[in-house]
This record gives structure tokens, sequence and C-alpha cells, in this order.
């Protein structure tokens, strides 16, 4: 492994500043609840227990009023309610595309937004939900790359992006109803805005949650981490969130790299291919996505389809590529590969054996594809000086 840090460790969190300091139970571990009950007033000797049922309440049933905790007595539902809270980012606006892509503008402490969008499938729907507001890097044809970072999200608000989506889909389950197995939310990517390895323990407490069984309950297998190549944190993504990975490789030469995704200034393709070949649950029914976008002229050549899969190969890593149609935004540099080039790029993949989707591209008419997002109130572009003191990719 590199023995490089990571770029932006310094980036802060700033937790939400609360109403009448209250503390927000949302996006506690469940560690962390039992010490946040217990030190304000819950019985050491009962703490697990109500741990347990508050924790039902919140990620099971979806309740936000402690009054509706009815297996409570009704003065430590009082007790609760004067110390604690449970909050989650506010809805600001939301559209919904003709393709039936909703896209929430949301709104967080501090008044920064972030964007999370829900894409319904025939036998899935996936929530593509946001790490930070902004991000640290700089990849040249990603629109979220020309906002500045502002902050890490917490985890409540990362946890908080699901639960006000299921929200929205009315898919919180009634208590006494049968189990319904078929759900409206049933995946997540963290392919929002930001590098979801940057702001890796709130990531990871954020995706535990989702995961628990008495709560939210998604398999870890339909979770997908997206990172940009955060070389040192792709072992313990493995190790402490065991969700599935995607990579966003998007070009064959460190040459291209350097320019599409700056931060393999940082940690190159070679270093790259190593970690993932050593993601320890990498197996064939959990594959790598190689995420590859489209761009015109500039990645999209046979050779450079023929040099991706010899990388691939190289490393033996069980991967599937997908192939994501540049999405276009105002002033971006790039152009999305032509159809026919793109079919043909696919075709070589496949030909070598791997399974290469060409991502279907969903809810540009709302400007919630892939690339797309960023918020409305973050407008101001970064200055190159900035961009590089930023990255710290100018020594
Ligand atoms: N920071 C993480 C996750 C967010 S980006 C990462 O880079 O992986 C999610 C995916 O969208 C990445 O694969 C990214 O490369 C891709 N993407 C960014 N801008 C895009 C655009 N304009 N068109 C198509 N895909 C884009
Ligand atoms: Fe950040 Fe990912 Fe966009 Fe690169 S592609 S600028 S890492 S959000």
């Amino acid at each position: 492994m590199s023995p490089k840090a990571p770029i932006t460790q310094d980036v802060m969190t700033i937790p939400r500043k609360l109403p009448e300091g209250k503390i927000n139970l949302v996006g506690l571990t469940r560690d962390q609840l039992r010490d946040a009950l217990i030190e304000h007033g819950t019985p050491e000797k009962q703490a697990k227990m109500r741990t347990g049922q508050i924790w039902q309440w919140i990620y099971q049933w979806g309740v936000r009023d402690f009054a509706e905790m009815t297996n409570l007595a009704k003065a430590y539902r009082a007790q609760l309610a004067e110390t604690f809270v449970i909050e989650i980012p506010e809805v600001v606006t939301r559209q919904v595309s003709e393709d039936g892509t909703r896209k929430y503008l949301c709104r967080i402490a501090g008044g920064h937004e972030v964007e999370v969008v829900y894409i319904p499938e025939e036998d899935r729907g996936t929530l593509c939900i946001s790490s930070q507001v902004g991000c640290t890097l700089t990849c040249s044809f990603c629109h979220t790359g020309t906002q500045k970072l502002v902050r890490n999200l917490t985890a409540a608000e990362i946890v908080g992006q699901v639960m006000m989506a299921r929200d929205d889909l009315e898919e919180w389950p009634v208590p006494g109803a049968p189990k319904d197995e078929t759900r409206l939310l049933s995946n997540i990517v963290l392919m929002g805005m930001g590098e979801p390895l940057y702001n890796f323990e709130n990531v990871r407490d954020a995706m535990k949650i989702a995961m628990d069984p008495e709560g939210i309950s998604l398999s870890r297998r339909r979770i997908t981490l997206s990172t940009s190549g955060v070389v040192p944190e792709i072992a313990r993504t493995a190790e402490e969130i065991g969700c599935l990975l995607a990579i966003s490789f998007h070009a064959t030469t460190n040459e291209t790299r350097d320019v599409l995704v700056p931060i393999n200034k940082r940690w190159n393709i070679e270093e790259l291919l190593q970690a993932l070949a050593s993601y320890p649950k990498a197996s064939n029914s959990e594959r790598i996505t190689f995420e590859y976008v489209m761009l015109d002229g500039v990645n999209d050549s046979d050779e450079d389809a023929h040099r991706l899969i010899d990388h691939i190969k190289r490393h033996n890593i069980p991967a599937k590529i997908n192939l994501i149609p540049f999405n276009e935004w105002p002033g971006a540099p790039y152009k999305r590969s032509s159809n026919n080039r793109i079919r043909a790029f696919a075709n070589i993949i496949y030909q070598a054996g791997y399974a290469s989707p060409i991502r279907k591209t969903r809810g540009e008419d709302i400007m919630a594809a892939c690339g797309q997002l960023k918020s409305a109130t973050e407008r101001a572009r970064k200055s190159r000086k900035q961009i590089a003191a930023e990255a710290g990719l100018q020594s």
C-alpha cells in the first residue's frame, strides 16, 4: 500500500447545531446511542433494551416524535424529548423527471445544500446520495468538481438522506402490517456529490446504520461506494463497511487520467489496480465496477478499450465495466462520445469476457444525471490556484 497520506485529512465535519442544544439521535451508532441515553438519565441496566427500542422506532418505523414510541413509559418519552431530537435534512425542492427520476435539494446545517437522486427501475429503486458539500477533487469532466468543498456531511446527514427518501416514497412500514419485500428504495449508491473516502468515518457509520437488520436493513450487496481512487482507504472500505466498490477509472494511461481524475497524480493507475486486486471482498459474485465516462476523442478509442482490458486482466480483478455517456453541463470542456463509438467500445470489452453495460442516462431534464449535481447556492467556480492548493497536487 502507498505510504502517502490522503490529501484532505484536514476537512472538518461541523455537526448540526440543534435548537436549544438538543442532541440528534440520528446517525449515532448503537454504542453511541446507548452512551447518550445513559449520560442523560437512562439507568444503565435498562440502556441496552431502550437502545434497541428507540433504534427500531427511528430506523424501522420512521418515527420522529418520541410521543409515538408507545412501548416506552410516558414519563420516559417526555424525558427523551427534553434532551433529544430525531432530525434529518430538510427537503427544499423536489423535482420529478419525465422518466420518474426524483431529485431533491436538501438543506443541512449552515444553510448548505446537497442533492439526492432517486432512480426507479422495474425491479428496484436506487438512491444516489451525497457524502460532502462540494468536493476537494477537481475531476475535469465533473460538475461537482467545479464547486468548492464546503464541508463533510455528518453521519446523520448521510443516513438522513435515505430516511428523507423513504418519507417521500412513503415507504416506512406500518406497525402490524405484513412485511413487504418489494422495496421502492432497494439500493444505495454513494455517487452523488463528494468523495466518500475523504469522509470515511461518517460514511461508514451511516452505511452501517442503513445495513442494520433492525432498521433500514439493506444488504451490504445493495450498497455501492464510488471512489475516484483514494488508494489508502480502499482496503479499509472492505474491512469496515463491506459494501460493493465502484471505481471512477475513466482513462487507461496515466497521462490522460492525470487530467481527467487528478488524484491520479497522487496514486497512479498501477497503485490503484494493486489496491483493487487485493480488495478482500472481491470475488466473482462481488465484482468491482469500473466506471468509465465516454468523452469524445479523449478516452474512447479502440486502443483505450484494449488497454482497459489489459489492466484488468493483468491484475486478475473480477470486474464489470460500466460505460457512462458523458453528461454535459454548462461550460463543460468535453463532448459525449457518439452512440456508435460507445457501442464499439462496449463490444470490445464484452468480447474480452467482461460485462460492459452502458449506463442509461436518467433525469437529464432536471440536471439529475451523473456529474450534473451542484447546488444552486454554491456556484462559485474555483480559481486554478485554489484547485491546485486544495488538491495538494503541485509542490
Ligand atoms: N467522488 C466519487 C463519487 C461521486 S461521482 C467518484 O468520483 O467516484 C459519481 C460518478 O459520476 C463517478 O464515476 C464520476 O466519475 C461520474 N461523473 C462525474 N461527472 C460526470 C459527468 N459529467 N458525466 C458522466 N459521469 C460523470
Ligand atoms: Fe469529486 Fe467524484 Fe466529481 Fe471527481 S468525479 S470531482 S471525486 S465528485
